[in-house]
């Protein structure tokens, strides 16, 4: 009987699953590991949202495995110290891994390739399961990776996709011991309005997304920025466990056509975007991708109220409320309140990016360093000094004010657009609501700004 290992990682799925399908083919039987990384916690990536939502993968993958005759084997500790112990004790002669684009990932395959070849067992690391096309596939003439989007997506969209397959019938796991598998109720600190972790949670989103003709992807390309409406997929946690194949989603979402699917598969492209940026260049996880020559100001308090939602700006306070409140926010409103921390307060982009990273249940070092780089301008921006006015933003995204109603109780008596800027309002009826006056006025964020980036 052969045995190999198929160790998941941010590919929590039975669907589309390259690695496993290639485990299938090689071995009689198969180990579905996942190790519960001590690493990941040592290396403060470990937020109470996604470890809740982790909780949610891990009972579907099991319960997909359980119904094709097999289960998951869950072990907690160091990752290649598990991989060995299990070869050891099941006899398998390889393993299969998704390869991941972080410098974490990176470390991970390393060490395991080390570990394993004392073992004399072999490391089969699988591209293209995270990211529809594997970072490294396109690429410019004369580089390494696409610094610009727009040219990244004509390549992107002239490139043929792997054939995507089908989830396996039957997964014949050995006898092994497991430890016990992670709960989300037993996770403190969750975010109380956090969406449902899983593979079948995953596709059933998919399913409503792609037949919804009025909030799903055949408005898309009408309703992507409507704050209230809430009109896009929310597919990115589900993208980010890899519950869901980006390559199948990219595939179906094509298979719809029409407009709204054309603007949905641009952003599934971003998402490749980033991911080949950080292969190319793992240090733009923490470091400027373009330095500007920044002296970032560090005001504590300030900090502080924009994490909490009181900055006094009505749709940067509502978004961050959102964001405690689901672990989760709208693009736009990522945008809007990243602009303001970084451009109108002046505020390194790496404290906005631990905070989001805190909170965010599709927290990703790819899509979340590089996006905060992309609006603080040290990223792959064209435009790299424009400063978002959020209340023209407001007025345009969220036109009736209902947004910033919903997530600021506060300003809920303010009828129509008047919540969006509040300190228009006459005196009387200010001082009536519990509510702050704006950190700074958006003229003289920008002004400072401009005069800090040598523009004005
Ligand atoms: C400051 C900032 C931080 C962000 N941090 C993250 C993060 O940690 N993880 C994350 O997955 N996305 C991040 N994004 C990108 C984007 O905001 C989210 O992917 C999107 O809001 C998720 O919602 P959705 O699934 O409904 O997106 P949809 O609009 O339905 O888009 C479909 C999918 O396309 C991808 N996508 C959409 N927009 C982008 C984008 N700008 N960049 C890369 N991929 C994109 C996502 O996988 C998303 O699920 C960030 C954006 C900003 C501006």
């Amino acid at each position: 009987m052969s045995v190999a290992v198929m160790l998941f990682t941010s590919d929590l799925r039975l669907h589309d699953q390259p690695a496993l399908s290639a485990a299938l083919r090689e071995a009689d039987e198969i180990v579905p590991l996942f190790v519960l990384d001590r690493g990941i916690r040592k290396a403060g990536f470990d937020a109470p949202n996604r470890r809740a939502f982790l909780a949610d993968c891990l009972h579907a993958l099991d319960a997909g495995l359980r119904e094709r005759g097999g289960r998951l084997v869950v072990r907690t500790g160091d990752v290649t110290e598990q991989v060995c112990r299990v070869i050891t004790e099941s006899g398998a002669r390889s393993v299969h891994v998704a390869g991941g684009v972080s410098a974490y990932a990176l470390r991970r395959e390393e060490r395991l390739r080390e570990g394993l070849s004392a073992l004399r067992c072999a490391l089969h690391v699988h591209d293209g399961v995270v990211t529809a096309l594997p970072p490294g596939r396109v690429t410019p003439d004369g580089g390494d990776h696409f610094a610009v989007f727009t040219p990244y997506f004509h390549t992107w969209q002239d490139t043929a996709p792997r054939e995507t397959l089908p989830a396996p019938r039957a997964v014949p796991v050995p006898e092994l011991a497991g430890h016990p598998m992670p709960r989300r109720t037993a996770v403190g600190g969750v975010s109380p309005g956090l969406a449902l972790g899983g593979e079948t949670e995953a596709r059933r989103r998919l399913r409503t997304w792609l037949a919804d003709e009025s909030h799903g992807i055949a408005a898309y390309d009408r309703r992507q920025n409507d704050l209230p409406g809430d009109a896009t997929s929310r597919l990115s946690p589900h993208l980010h466990f890899g519950t869901l194949s980006a390559a199948e989603v990219v595939q179906r979402a094509r298979a719809k056509g029409g407009p709204g699917a054309d603007a949905f598969v641009r952003q599934l492209a971003w998402r490749d975007f980033n991911h080949q940026i950080l292969a190319a260049r793992p240090d733009a996880s923490h470091a400027d991708y373009r330095g500007r020559d920044d002296h970032w100001r560090g005001d504590e308090k300030e900090i502080a109220a924009w994490k909490e939602g009181r900055t006094g700006c009505p749709i940067v306070d509502a978004a961050m409320r959102q964001l405690l409140h689901e672990g989760w926010m709208h693009n736009r409103a990522r945008l809007l309140t990243a602009s303001y921390l970084t451009k109108t307060l002046y505020v390194d982009w790496r404290v906005g990016a631990r905070h989001f990273l805190e909170l965010l249940v599709d927290g990703d070092i790819a899509n979340n360093q590089l996006n905060w780089q992309w609006a603080a301008g040290t990223g792959t921006d064209t435009r790299p000094h424009r400063v978002l006015n959020p209340s023209a933003q407001a007025k345009r995204c969220d036109p009736n004010g209902d947004y910033v109603r919903r997530w600021v109780p506060e300003l809920a008596e303010l009828a129509g657009p008047a919540v969006h800027e509040p300190w228009k309002l006459d005196v009387l009826q200010r001082d009536r609501l519990d509510y702050p006056d704006p950190l700074v006025d958006h003229a003289e964020g920008r002004a400072r700004f401009e005069r800090a980036r040598s523009l004005g």
